[in-house]
């Protein structure tokens, strides 16, 4: 090579190294507003960044309309210039010589993107060459469409809004891509003078420039004479708009400190008419102080969140706590977990679907359950526990489940509030004992629609695509599809019991199973529910905790539950799992397997498992005597003589509180006299000691202002037994040891009655006056 050429190169070398490098990477550091918009990328709402400013993330792309604009008013020859424009610069040159002053800066688009990024620079002209130099570098390595990107999304659209995107919402509350011509050109003509935007005289000038950029726009082409009049008639925007606010707590829950985008799950008309639900319900709500509220709905299919409603933010002034998100909060249960217990008895096949669960009075270690209405149905189905959600028997059914062994299901369909050993909950665990959140109630519901909707493997449940929801796998619910089938299907209200129904005659969106749940109190209202396609949860109440008298979750939660599926596509249901499940022929009267005597057999699916309950205990031979007055033995009755029949017949205990609600059943008759001639064994462990039969008892009223009854007194065989008291059909409580009882009665008869837990009764008749 010539040497001369070599020393060329290398006094260049240092100078072409410093061009290459001579542009910082990135080229905008300032910190950014969080942004959130719905899945289709509609704003949901933003918060000012920490520097005070409106400045949105960038966009994807510039919207045609400003970009026509915007080119046509800054930097006509854009698309055709390497960075610098050297007509425009040569003719600024000559003008600004000719008139001895700066009247043209010749800035190209370019340029004002580097002039953006260097905001502390003086402006000289050193400073103005050198501009121009990285203008050239940065045409080498973005394309124009990304040039134009960076103007757009970086220049400044007046007082603190920067950017075409934050500009739009703030003045046109709408998104760039959607403003006319009229607002693009607008747009369009304000970074040059940005405080044109201020009241005041500044507005004639900005009226004047963008109608003058409309024209020429015209004369371009790029409109039509029409189009340019009617631009042209617009009148400019108002002071600033508000920006939208649609999903407030699902902004605060995802946005970082250093702002950004997320790019939500939620579909913006469904999050707007959940809002609309809510603060449809909550005028009633608010009249008997219930304040907050919270909804969120996913779908079945992929796990997306659809709607997240975090509380009742700005529906009327004064209101307690609406800043709390109630989606995560933390609160007790209620009943809502009652379904999945049953759902994990089957599955381990200690129940059948409706196989009979005693309900009778319970007391272990001081924790005496007791059902909503305070009575007991003897024997209950255990699809009919969860309808009717029945506190005592679920308690038993923990019992024979296993609270540890139920804690292990909770957490792994995803409770992760619920963080106590299995001593901590107790059998309370069942009752609301346990707290959770609606996030982790509806996941929970998710987790096994997923299962059951037959998709081997989906997402969990999240509220933005670029958030970890993970993936399930199929472990992850321990429960099988025909167990979660079988539990849907029992909560679904085609097989709910009538009297709950009459409110629900407007639903028309297909099948749903719902749960409701109330807390101790009226703390907490839930309600959850699962149609083929939709998970809905629901969470009615006060954030601070206050309970509200009536305030239950049939009452106040799930009637929006149930707007938001009328408002939801009408969803499908899940198809039965038939290779989970297998027909079995079940004893029709205590839906328990067939023991060889029960009369009526029902075919039914039931979980394909090993293990099932014993066969029905119930259904067994009697031998009476020949009126079917007496229950005999070869001892006291010729056999010749005795009439032999199949009899359905409940231990005593459950028997005295069933048969008060089945009219139906016929306890057995008396034994015969001589029935148990041989043995003592047929004395009653229990005796009254007062009141003796046909006494009065004088209720008075004490000096205190309380009505003064009489204490009743009982004794037992067994000092340890304990016994359940009821005055005519009210349960009044029990006792054990010493068995005292206060016993305020009414003029009239009256029927104590008292029971043990072997199901001993002894009842004496008295009067009250
Ligand atoms: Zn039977």
């Amino acid at each position: 090579m010539n040497t001369k050429v070599k020393k060329l190169l290398l006094i260049l070398a240092p100078f072409a190294l410093l061009y290459l490098f001579c542009l910082p990477r990135q080229l905008f550091k300032a910190p950014q507003s969080a942004v959130l918009t719905a899945s289709d990328g509609t704003l949901l709402g933003a918060r000012i960044s920490s520097d005070g400013q409106w400045y949105f993330p960038p966009a994807d792309s510039v919207p045609a309309k400003f970009a026509r604009s915007i080119i046509c008013y800054e930097d006509k020859r854009f698309r055709r210039h390497i960075g610098i424009d050297f007509l425009s610069a040569g003719r600024a040159v000559v003008q600004n010589v000719r008139s001895r002053r700066v009247v043209s800066g010749a800035s190209t688009i370019t340029m004002q993107v580097i002039r953006l990024s260097r905001p502390d620079k003086p402006r000289n002209l050193f400073e103005k060459l050198w501009e121009a130099v990285l203008a050239t570098r940065l045409e080498l390595r973005c394309s124009k469409d990304e040039i134009l990107l960076l103007y757009a999304s970086n220049a400044p659209f007046g007082g603190n809004v920067v950017g075409l995107e934050a500009a739009a919402w703030r003045y046109f509350g709408r998104s760039a891509g959607e403003l006319s011509w009229a607002e693009s050109a607008m747009l369009a003509v304000l970074p040059n003078a940005p405080a044109m935007i201020h009241p005041g005289r500044n507005r004639a000038e900005l009226l004047r420039k963008r109608n003058f950029l409309l024209d020429k726009l015209e004369a371009g082409g790029v409109i039509d004479h029409d189009e340019c009049l009617l631009a042209k008639d617009e009148p400019l925007p108002d002071k600033p708009l508000p920006m939208p606010d649609g999903a407030y707590h699902l902004l605060e829950r995802s946005r970082s400190a250093s702002g950004g985008m997320v790019r939500s799950t939620i579909d913006y008309k469904l999050q707007e008419r959940v809002a609309a639900i809510a603060r449809n319900h909550f005028q009633s709500y608010h009249t008997n102080l219930v304040d907050n509220m919270g909804i969120l709905v996913a779908d079945v299919h992929d796990g997306r969140v659809l709607a997240y409603f975090g509380n009742t933010r700005g529906f009327a002034a004064g209101l307690r706590g609406t800043d709390v998100d109630m989606i995560p909060a933390a609160r007790s249960s209620g009943s809502t977990l009652k379904p999945l217990l049953y759902a994990a008895m089957l599955q381990r096949g200690d129940i059948l679907p409706g196989s009979l669960v005693k309900d009778t009075p319970y007391n272990y270690n001081n924790f005496s359950p007791h059902n909503f209405d305070r009575s007991f149905d003897g024997a209950v189905p255990a699809d009919e526990v969860i309808q009717r959600s029945l506190n005592v028997p679920s308690v038993r059914m923990l019992e024979q489940y296993g609270a540890p062994e139920f804690l292990t299901l909770l957490r792994s369909l995803g409770f992760t509030t619920i963080d106590k050993d299995a001593d901590h909950y107790g059998l309370s665990l069942i009752l609301g004992g346990a707290e959770i959140s609606l996030h982790t109630l509806v996941r929970a519901y998710y987790r096994m629609a997923a299962k059951l909707s037959g998709d081997r493997i989906s997402r969990d449940l999240r509220w933005s695509e670029d958030s970890k929801g993970g993936w399930l796998k199929p472990g992850d619910v321990p429960l099988d599809e025909g167990a979660i089938w079988l539990t849907f299907n029992a909560l679904s209200e085609a097989n709910r019991p009538e009297e709950e129904a009459s409110w629900m005659d407007f639903i028309s969106s297909g099948r749903i199973a719902w749960k409701t749940g109330t807390s101790w109190g009226c703390r907490d209202a839930w309600s959850v529910g699962v149609s083929g396609d939709y998970v809905v949860g629901v969470w009615v109440g006060n954030s601070d905790g206050e309970g509200r008298a009536g305030m239950t979750g049939v009452s106040y939660a799930a009637p929006v539950m149930f707007d938001v599926f009328a408002a939801l596509p009408p969803g499908g249901w899940f198809e039965m799992p038939v290779r989970e499940l297998t027909q079995m022929e079940l004893c029709h009267e205590s839906g328990l397997p067939v023991n060889g005597l029960c009369p009526h057999r029902d075919t039914v699916w039931v979980p394909d498992v090993d293990k099932r309950p014993d066969p029905c205990p119930y259904h067994k031979l009697v031998h009476l005597d020949a009126e079917g007055r007496y229950l005999v033995n070869s001892d006291c009755y010729p056999v010749e003589d005795m009439r032999t029949e199949v009899r359905f017949v409940l231990p005593p205990a459950q028997e005295w509180y069933y048969q008060k609600k089945h009219l139906d059943y016929r306890p057995l008759p008396p034994k015969h006299p001589r029935f148990d001639a041989a043995s003592a064994s047929g004395r009653n462990p229990i005796a009254i000691i007062y009141p003796q039969p046909g006494v009065t008892i004088v209720a008075t009223r004490g000096l205190d202002g309380q009505m003064k009854g009489a204490v009743c007194r009982a004794a037992h065989t067994d000092p340890s037994a304990t016994l359940y008291w009821h005055l005519d059909d009210e349960y009044l409580g029990e006792t054990t040891g010493e068995h005292e009882m206060l016993v305020v009665p009414a003029p009239g008869a009256h029927r104590l009655t008292l029971m043990d837990s072997q199901g001993a009764v002894k009842s004496v008749l008295f009067y009250g006056k």
